[in-house]
């Protein structure tokens, strides 16, 4: 990135907060994308970066990718993210997320905070005890405790609305699905799944968590090395990023791609040739948006409803419906149809947000 605001302005960003105080090596980044839909929300990320700049374009382009994720989920919320520059094991917490928190109640509610890579929900603590603005807590201060069942729940739904697309029905029923990855939410996935009845192969670098599905749900395990070339109907990637690539597309043998990791196209020229292989590619942030469905469903509606957030939830099988209706329409990749649902439910709740109600009436 060369110049901030360059940058800002091709991406139509609204603000970029600079924090920092030297007694306690503090220095944090909030970046604001788009609040058309309401306040930007999005997790705290902590981190060492090679340069205070990519810091600042880590900031900025995760901001962007929440406003698309919940533009697209339905949710009315805007897209923000923070990033605490240091290391990640950092033992000091208390201060440096306290301090976050006042900067970020100094915002007014215009940024909410959460959860991310390098912090924890003690540190969401740290920061209620300064700021209101946190949606990622424990349950027993007021928050939906841990998501990742819902954003399980959530890959499941995305996989049925493409079942349905590529066989005609939804049910996953006998369906051979590869699972990457069985970590928070690769093994709730996997016990979903077994409750539908869909057969599974796992895999994970840890043989720890591999033995601890096969001896609960008895279904088959094979070498990470080896997931790409296993014969299914999805592979579901839940453990890294970057697995769509020039490598791994070749040996794929399944006609689904559906699964919670982030950032699974390598380029986004994998987006096109993914299609050209033959196969449908759920796009990673529609699918996995249910956790993040879920957490803020407080947000609008006051309190935690597991039967009402669970229900949200489910609705990104019908999100997945839009976007192979706007990939059929204008003739394009799911992972820009995404962007298109994004795009067009922000430009059309603008167009509603123009008549306004005089409040003295
Ligand atoms: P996690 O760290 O709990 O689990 C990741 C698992 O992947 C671990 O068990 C790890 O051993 C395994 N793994 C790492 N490299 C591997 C490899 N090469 N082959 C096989 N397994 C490997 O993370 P998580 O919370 O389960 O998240 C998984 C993915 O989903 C991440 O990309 C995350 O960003 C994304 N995601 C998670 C959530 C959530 O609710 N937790 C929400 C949205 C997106």
């Amino acid at each position: 990135m060369e110049s901030i605001f360059e940058y800002m302005e091709n991406y139509d960003y609204e603000n970029l907060f600079l924090c920092q105080d030297k007694d306690l090596n503090f220095k944090a980044i909030i970046a604001i994308h788009d609040t058309t839909l309401g306040p930007a929300t999005g997790g705290c990320r902590m981190w060492q970066y090679e340069s205070e700049m990519d810091a600042i374009e880590d900031a900025l382009r995760l901001a962007r990718g929440m406003t698309y994720k919940y533009a697209a989920a339905g949710v009315n919320l805007g897209g923000g993210k923070a990033v605490i520059i240091g290391d990640p094991g950092r033992k000091d917490r208390e201060p440096i997320f306290r301090l976050l928190g006042k900067f970020i109640d100094r915002l007014g509610g215009l940024y909410i905070t959460g959860e991310d890579v390098g912090t924890t929900l003690k540190d969401m603590e740290y920061i209620r005890m300064e700021t209101r603005h946190v949606v990622t807590l424990p349950s027993y201060l007021g928050g939906a405790g841990d998501i990742a069942p819902m954003t399980a729940f959530g890959v499941i739904r995305a996989m049925q609305a493409c079942c349905k697309r590529v066989y005609g029905q939804d049910s996953l029923e006998g369906k051979v699905v590869a699972v990457q990855g069985l970590g928070a939410v690769g093994h709730n996935i996997v016990g979903q799944l077994h409750d539908l009845g869909a057969k599974l192969i796992v895999s994970d670098i840890d043989p720890k968590k591999v033995e601890n599905m096969t001896a609960r749900y008895g279904v088959e395990s094979i070498s990470p090395e080896n997931i790409y070339d296993v014969d299914c109907d999805i592979f579901c990637p839940c453990a890294l990023g970057g697995i769509l690539n020039d490598n791994t597309l070749d040996r794929l043998k399944c006609k689904i791609v559906c699964g919670a990791a982030n950032n699974q196209l390598k380029e986004e020229r994998h987006g096109e040739l993914i299609e050209e292989k033959g196969m449908v590619y759920a796009p990673d942030y529609i699918a996995n948006a249910g956790g993040t469905i879920f957490d803020t469903d407080r947000l609008e509606s006051g309190n935690v409803n597991n039967e009402r957030g669970k229900e949200k939830v489910s609705r990104i099988y019908e999100n997945m419906e839009k976007v192979f209706e706007i990939a059929d329409r204008d003739n394009i990749p799911t992972y820009l149809a995404a962007d298109r649902v994004a795009e067009e439910r922000i430009r059309q709740v603008a167009q509603v947000k123009r008549y306004r109600v005089d409040p003295r009436l």
